[in-house]
């Protein structure tokens, strides 16, 4: 799955807001209750077939659906349990020999129902046999929902990870992988779709059809989906040593934005299976657009990949480098996981991060080798810092954290998982070397097809293709949080040596008792008179000594990170850093220039290096010649703004501009005729900056003079720039401008101008205007799947960051009930990003006070609530002890 992240880096997940059990039956309950298995089924009954029968219409909110499952009994039983969420069961059988019995529903918790037979069955093969009602959302992105387009009503679904159980009473786990055949009865003008080949399609009375798909190879039950309604099916040719065929599916009407969809597809499957040494998995590789989601991008069900429109589908006029980049990545994400989470799949929620990570490193692994001018390495860095910002905090998770509630499960989508996981496999795989790496690959994928397995299982099939220590050493990385900070010393009075030392690395005012260690693969590489050299070594405790065995003499310069391929951070001594810093030799690439400003900005953050210094650091960064490294310039000049005392902002906005505001003249709003990708990339980063950050009035001015232009005739923005434009335009935008962007809002249907226009309006610096664009949350016109990005758009700006806050506390009633709601990602929890504006201890009084008596209720809230807390206190920290550092600094601009 590929979640969306908002622009505070919140990344949420899910809900079970209304785990109401709706299990009601005809028959009468059972008089001896029983209590339900907590949280997990056993394996006393196993699933080995499901044939279901669903019918579906999509402008109603109510299904019907027969299913029967074939169940294999461990031992005689009498008491079935299954998963089940807002189903209603009219008949349930035990089917045994030819011989039916009436089962008793007995309602279980809000996850499960039982069915308690008369007498005790035998161990040995069965059948259920259950007809049942459930209901279709209109407004969620769990089980099965609706979407709109153009006025036509559309029906899909999304089970992961515990929403298959809305559709079917079913055994929802991973570990229960069986043949799925399922049997859809949907209007005639209407297209199904599902995992497998349609075999049969037979007209039926009342203008409905039936459509019946072959059984699918062994799946758990998330990864089952389908879709209803009047699509675009777009060829997107074959793929594959099986020649699969690629389809690109859209709403009706929306088929010519398929274009480069149905272009990149099939040649990221070839790459794929290249990688993999095995054929893709499934007989068709669909991938279908859904109008809105809500919590998730993307969602690998096995050969039927769904996406967010925006991500899949892009009028060809207006479409972007940027866009077209996102789809690549996420399909190569969806489609490494065919292999990586369908073809073998975890055995429990906890190993949820080896689905995710390697999806996650599969996907930049993929694009770094297709389209290696996109420099995917340099990007992921921007992911990887990310992941260890949250796992700086003490309430961060581990990768493999323990499942021990529906919150843990719902948690597990996290950037601990997907980032923080992903640079940890990418460092493995660096130590272990790309081959090796790929061999352990390719034997577990092997060893596993069609079954489950475990985090032992991947590292011992990687530990057995070269490195034995490589199980030990990923493991530390795997069950301890943290990111550790390694500090380094080049030691030459007699041989050349390091000494290195590791400890957690912590925000300012932060303690750790636990004094964790890893054993870290640590790369060095550096310059001897014969030329640059490379050494690897394993830190395995808490500070050790290597000798360097290739120096003639002590190295000149010498970086810690080779390839900024380690997932810790680096303190270097005070006579290596100048030496890093300063270099105009070329002796670092850009990887690792970007991830040594990260590693200065991130021990300003702990205390152990001064803001002045590093913010004198950007400027020769903010001249690099790649936008990724521009981009971490900006990245760390930025972070300092709320930290600058009032008085002092006119001194930071000259800071900016005289950093990067050349480059921002030189680039301008509008692309030119021979620009390539990366020019426009960096113009739409860059060029807002300045304008906002730095409060450039003429870049202002300039965007304000397209925006009006634009809102007149459509015309005279690049389709690239047209977010850059309006979000800037809006910053210093007065209520005529908010009202046109409002007008145009109501007049556009196109999901990617309308995302663009509510980032826009949720941006103006204008109170009032703040006020009433949050206002437009509780209009009845909008669906709050789209509208919920205004919410986060003040929380950067100060004048306006507290008014989300307000806005939440002030109208909470009126606001949850229109939230999606139901599904692992619960919007409250969400919420919970309004905090990230509180720093100092009478907004964290207000925020705590509202929030800490709700947020048990919310799945995943109470650890998304800690981690804000320990935000603020980091935050707080953070300016007591540098404001004082970064005036000083800034009275000198
Ligand atoms: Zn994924």
């Amino acid at each position: 799955m590929v979640f969306i992240v908002t622009s505070v880096r919140l990344r949420y997940h899910g809900a079970k807001m209304h785990r109401r059990l709706a299990a009601a039956c005809l028959l009468a309950a059972s008089a001896w209750a029983a209590d339900p298995p907590p949280l997990r089924l056993d394996d006393s009954v196993r699933p080995v077939r499901y044939a279901a029968d669903l019918t579906l219409r999509p402008e109603a909110t109510v299904f019907s659906g027969t299913i029967d499952i074939d169940v294999e009994l461990a031992k005689p039983t009498t008491l079935i349990w299954l998963n089940a969420v807002d189903i209603t069961i009219r008949q349930a059988r035990f089917i045994r020999t030819r011989q039916a019995i009436p089962a008793a529903v007995e309602p279980g918790d809000a996850n499960t129902i039982g069915l308690r037979l008369p007498a005790a069955a035998a161990a040995g093969a069965a059948r259920l046999h259950i007809e049942y009602e459930g209901k279709i959302s209109p407004r969620n992105s769990a089980g099965i929902f609706q979407g709109r387009n153009g006025g036509e009503n559309y029906l899909f679904t999304q089970f992961e990870a515990i929403d298959a159980r809305r559709a079917y009473p079913c055994f929802d786990q991973p570990n229960f992988k069986t043949p799925w055949q399922l049997t859809l009865h949907v209007p005639q003008r209407h297209t199904a779709i599902s995992n497998a080949p349609q075999t049969l399609e037979t007209r039926e009375a009342g203008g409905m059809k039936k459509v019946v798909f072959g059984a699918t190879k062994p799946l758990p039950s998330y990864l089952i989906a389908f879709a209803v309604g009047s699509f675009d099916i777009v060829d997107g040719g074959r793929a594959g040593k099986n020649r699969v065929p690629v389809r690109i599916i859209a709403p009706k009407g929306k088929g010519y934005q398929a274009k480069y969809a149905a272009e990149v597809t099939a040649p990221i499957i070839d790459r794929l299976e290249d990688y993999f040494g095995s054929p893709f998995p499934y007989d068709k590789a669909d991938q279908v657009a859904i109008p809105l989601t809500y919590g998730f991008g993307a969602m690998e069900n096995a050969g039927m990949v769904t996406y967010g429109q925006t991500i899949l589908l892009s009028d060809p006029a207006l479409d972007t480098p940027q866009r077209q980049r996102q789809y690549a990545r996420d399909a190569a994400h969806e489609l490494a996981h065919q292999w990586f989470g369908d073809l073998v799949t975890l055995a429990w929620w906890d190993d949820t991060w080896l689905n995710e990570a390697f999806a996650t490193w599969m996907e930049s692994k993929i694009l770094a080798e297709w389209k290696p001018e996109w420099n995917s390495r340099l990007n992921d860095l921007g992911a990887t810092f990310g992941g260890m910002r949250n796992d700086s905090l003490l309430s961060a998770r581990r990768i493999r954290q323990p499942i021990e509630t529906l919150n843990d499960i719902s948690n597990a989508f996290d950037g601990i998982t997907y980032d923080k996981g992903a640079a940890v496999i990418r460092m493995f795989e660096s130590w272990a070397g790309e081959a090796q790496f790929q061999a352990g690959v390719r034997a577990y994928l092997n060893r596993y097809s069609f079954r489950n397995a475990t985090v032992h299982d991947f590292l011992d099939a990687i530990s057995s293709a070269g490195q034995p220590r490589l199980t030990q050493a990923f493991s530390t990385f795997l069950e301890q949080p943290g990111v550790p900070e390694v500090s380094v010393e080049l030691n030459c009075s007699g041989a050349p040596r390091l000494e290195l030392l590791q400890q957690r690395h912590l925000g300012i005012g932060a303690k750790d008792a636990a004094g964790e260690t890893w054993q870290i693969p640590v790369c060095v590489r550096y310059q001897t008179s014969a030329g640059p050299r490379k050494e690897c070594f394993l830190l395995d405790r808490a500070s050790a000594e290597f000798p360097l065995r290739q120096a003639t003499g002590c190295p000149s310069i010498l970086t810690a990170n080779h390839n900024a391929s380690g997932y810790y951070e680096t303190s270097y001594s005070a006579d290596l850093l100048p030496k890093l810093l300063n270099d105009r030799s070329g002796f670092l690439n850009a990887a690792e220039r970007r991830s040594l400003l990260h590693d200065l900005g991130a021990l300003v953050d702990s205390g152990e290096a001064k803001p002045g210094d590093a913010l004198a650091a950007v400027v020769p960064f903010a001249e690099a010649p790649e936008r990724q490294v521009v981009a971490e310039a900006q990245a760390l000049a930025g972070s300092v703004r709320r930290l600058v005392p009032s008085a002092l902002l006119p001194n930071y906005y000259r800071f900016i501009r005289g950093a990067f505001g050349s480059r921002a003249a030189e680039l301008g709003w509008t692309p030119k005729p021979d620009d390539d990708a990366e020019t426009r990339l960096q113009r739409a980063s860059l060029v807002p900056f300045v304008a906002v950050v730095g409060d450039d009035t003429a870049l202002q001015r300039e965007a304000r003079r397209l925006a009006d232009g634009w809102l007149r005739d459509r015309k005279n923005i690049d389709p690239d720039m047209l977010n850059a434009v309006l979000s800037t335009a809006a910053h210093s935008g007065n209520r005529a401008l908010f009202d046109s962007l409002l007008a145009a809002l109501n007049q556009t249907q196109d999901r990617r101008t309308r995302a663009v226009l509510i980032n826009a309006l949720s941006l103006f610096s204008d109170p009032m205007l703040a006020q009433d664009a949050l206002n437009l949350l509780l209009a009845p016109d909008f669906d709050p799947r789209e509208s919920l990005a205004l919410l986060y758009g003040p929380l950067g700006s100060r004048p306006t960051e507290w008014l989300p806050f307000e806005f939440v506390r002030a109208n909470y009633d009126r606001l949850v009930p229109r939230l999606p709601s139901g599904g692992d990602f619960d919007a409250r929890t969400q919420l919970l990003a309004v905090g990230s504006a509180a720093c100092d201890e009478a907004a964290e009084r207000e925020f705590s006070g509202f929030f800490a008596s709700r947020v048990a209720q919310y799945v995943g809230g109470p650890r998304a609530f800690a981690q804000r807390i320990e935000n603020i206190h980091v935050c707080e920290a953070r300016m007591s002890s540098e404001t004082a550092g970064i005036a000083a600094f800034l009275e000198k601009q």
